[in-house]
């Protein structure tokens, strides 16, 4: 809970989810205790009051802190005899896994087998019912807040689901670049995957159903296949990169490529505290701060887009905008997040450095200004022309620093770093370790060797829909 990594947006999310369980178990008589506290004293608490023999859990690709408290509860399970039993969610190795053998283990965890059938709940027998215990925040306590949030619940999830796949997934392609369309067209899925209210599984065979029962006589089939293909290819991107964490925990302090490790950024105060209130005088920007910290999301190209600004443009260091953007997304994930943090900033060492030029994107994403206008009040009176042009008289930052002057400076950091010998001989390694497999036959060639650099086309970015 006091980690700067976690906000009252994720304990909402917990809270939420925990309540509509305990709800449903109500129902059926049983209720779920709920401590707040250090796991091991809550647990020698409990197992004083009632010696339970096992512990059930699922097993989580979190960060340090976490890792930690699994080793402690591993450990005192061990001392107390009781059995603990942590049970996989996702198609991530515990303690990493080959790369090459990366994409079977996934399919044989995740699209091998359909999800259980959750089993009908009857009255439960032998249970002892647990008072719930107080001393967490009520729900109450969120509300000021909270109306702008995605729900998260069991029947949320659901509900978000089959509107995905049965109607708003249709403009999943072509729909999820623009932040105007992205919330409407995006699956919207990434909160109940990070909170477990969905499993990969569970989305994975219900999006294969789907698929298999298109009607190839319906003119809107072609549109429905290559989206809802986009989406689960996306899904396995999710794993693809949560295994780079859980095989190289090390990745949450560092990043992955030793070469890019002592970048000199300047972590210039002023310029993290603009960034993060969104007043940086670069109107797409200030309007994705803004939008990210009222609801706790924004699309995957404006989630890029302020990471390269911050670390590119702004010379911040990733390490040092990692809490506060992890606090503002409501579906935070370690596994995601901090692989994608390294990948925007450029210090992964294969990938294309792609610094993302905000006017560009305005123009690009937001012609009309809506969505910049919708988060940034200062500019509702303004014009498109005077907002695409810079030219705003109205009580508004100008911009905190010059964008072409800054992005070169990193950019000629960069680059120089790539160029060296002892980095082209890192990336090898690197990619091998932590690199994606093409799932196609000519991967077996390909497997050793990373990516051609790409061309320096650095100031528009060309990548695909994401
Ligand atoms: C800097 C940065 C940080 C990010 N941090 C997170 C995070 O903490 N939690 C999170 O869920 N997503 C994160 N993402 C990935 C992505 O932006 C979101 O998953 C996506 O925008 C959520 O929208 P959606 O639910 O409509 O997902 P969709 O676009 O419909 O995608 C479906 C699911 O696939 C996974 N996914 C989608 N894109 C990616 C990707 N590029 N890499 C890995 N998995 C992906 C997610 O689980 C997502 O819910 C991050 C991206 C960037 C650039």
């Amino acid at each position: 809970m006091a980690a700067t990594d976690t906000s009252a947006m994720h304990a909402h999310a917990w809270w939420q989810a925990v309540s509509a369980l305990r709800a449903g178990l109500r129902e059926h008589h049983a209720d779920i205790l709920i401590a707040h506290g250090e796991v091991v004293e809550k647990l020698a608490k409990l197992h004083a009051r009632i010696p339970f023999t096992t512990l059930f859990s699922h097993q989580e690709v979190g960060n340090g802190l976490t890792y930690k408290r699994d080793q402690a509860v591993a450990a005192w399970c061990r001392n107390n005899g009781v059995q603990y039993r942590e049970f996989p969610q996702s198609g991530v190795r515990r303690g990493g896994i080959n790369r090459d053998r990366f994409r079977k283990f996934w399919m044989s965890r995740i699209a091998a087998s359909p999800p259980l059938q959750v089993p009908v709940i009857r009255q439960p027998q032998n249970i002892r019912v647990l008072a719930a215990s107080t001393g967490f925040p009520s729900l109450p306590m969120f509300n000021n807040h909270a109306t702008a949030w995605q729900p998260v619940s069991e029947d949320a999830a659901a509900e978000t689901l089959n509107d995905f796949i049965g109607c708003r997934g249709k403009r999943y392609r072509g729909g999820i670049s623009s932040p105007n369309t992205a919330f409407e067209a995006g699956s919207r899925l990434s909160v109940h995957l990070a909170w477990g209210t969905l499993t990969a599984r569970q989305t994975w065979h219900a999006v294969r159903q789907r698929l298999a029962e298109l009607d190839s006589r319906d003119p809107s089939t072609p549109r429905w296949r290559s989206s809802l293909s986009a989406f689960l290819s996306r899904l396995t991107w999710r794993d693809h990169f949560s295994q780079r964490l859980e095989s190289e925990p090390g990745l949450e302090f560092n990043s992955v490529h030793p070469c890019y490790r002592d970048i000199p950024y300047e972590n210039d105060p002023r310029l993290l505290k603009a960034w993060c209130q969104g007043l940086t005088g670069y109107p797409l920007v200030d309007a994705v701060m803004r939008c990210l910290a009222a609801t706790g999301f924004v699309n995957f190209r404006m989630r890029a887009m302020v990471v390269s600004f911050a670390c590119h443009v702004l010379h911040l260091d990733w390490r040092l905008i990692h809490p506060h953007l992890a606090c503002v997304f409501r579906d935070y994930d370690p596994g995601i997040h901090l692989p994608q943090l390294q990948m925007q900033a450029g210090v992964v060492g294969w990938n294309a450095i792609r610094i993302y030029n905000p006017s560009k994107q305005l123009t690009d994403w937001d012609a009309g200004c809506r969505f910049t206008k919708q988060w940034v009040g200062e500019l509702r009176d303004v014009t498109v022309d005077q907002i695409c042009n810079g030219d705003i008289s109205v009580d508004y930052p100008a911009p905190v620093v010059p964008f072409a002057a800054r992005s070169r400076a990193m950019a000629d950091i960069l680059y120089r770093i790539r160029k060296t010998e002892k980095a082209r001989a890192e990336t090898s390694a690197v990619y091998n370790r932590h690199g994606s497999r093409r799932p196609d036959r000519s991967f077996r060639a390909r497997k050793r060797k990373p990516p051609a650099p790409q061309q320096r086309t650095l100031f528009d970015d060309v990548d695909s829909e994401n």
